[in-house]
């Protein structure tokens, strides 16, 4: 899978940025910056079968949808990529990710290493994965319980899950820890600033090359 796309009459290549972590270390706020500070980008919006928390809104954080309507997507080829994550399922809906990248935006995934790992070996050219590390695990935990979105039994879970996410690091391009969020995040948009100028991510640059070789010298 990948899209070739026009964007300022330049052709290019769609990007397609995966942040990783485990819950609490900060991705979601980083991806919702990075998203709200670049036009040319888009978050995926993921199908869940977890209800919404306190301030969540169906279309916004997630698609809350039950097990019935998720395994009937999943029988039709609706997803992308899906997966078990806390004893809840959660799909990346396909369409609207090549929509997007049609349309010439770049999309961005929140989503855990089993979708990274998936999304990653079906367009393995396009695909940048980016870990996020909290700077403790007692960081971790504060976080967690400072959001006050979960029960404590469900932020206990969460925490057990942690080490398991925290091992696949290595499967990644990037790795952040989160120790200043303005910091870690200014990294993480110097990532995608990079990415996007790749050489391999602009093909149009061997047309203006040779228009370049080809014109007059003077
Ligand atoms: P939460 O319930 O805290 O919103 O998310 C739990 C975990 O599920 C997070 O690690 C989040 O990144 C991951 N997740 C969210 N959406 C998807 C998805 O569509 N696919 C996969 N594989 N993981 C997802």
């Amino acid at each position: 899978m990948s899209v070739l796309y026009r964007a300022h009459g330049q052709l290019r290549r769609g990007l397609m940025l995966v942040i990783s972590s485990p819950s609490g270390a900060g991705k979601t706020s980083m991806s919702r910056r990075l998203v709200a500070d670049h036009a040319d980008l888009e978050l995926s919006v993921s199908c869940t079968t977890r209800g919404p928390r306190p301030g969540e809104q169906n279309g916004r954080e997630y698609l809350f949808i039950d097990r019935t309507e998720f395994d009937a997507r999943v029988a039709d080829g609706g997803f992308l990529e899906w997966a078990e994550v806390h004893d809840n399922r959660y799909g990346t809906p396909r369409a609207p990710v090549l929509a997007t990248l049609e349309a010439g935006r770049d999309v961005l995934f929140d989503i855990d290493w089993q979708g990274a790992s998936s999304v990653a070996a079906q367009a393995p050219q396009d695909v940048v994965r980016i870990f996020i590390l909290p700077p403790t695990m007692v960081d971790l935990r504060r976080r967690l319980v400072a959001r006050a979105q979960d029960g404590a039994e469900v932020i206990a879970r969460r925490l057990d899950r942690a080490p398991g996410e925290i091992a696949r690091w290595s499967d990644y391009d990037y790795v952040l820890v989160n120790d200043d969020f303005d910091q870690a995040y200014a990294d993480l948009a110097h990532i995608y600033h990079a990415e996007r100028l790749k050489r391999a991510r602009n093909p149009w640059l061997g047309d203006f090359v040779a228009g370049l070789l080809d014109a007059p010298r003077a």
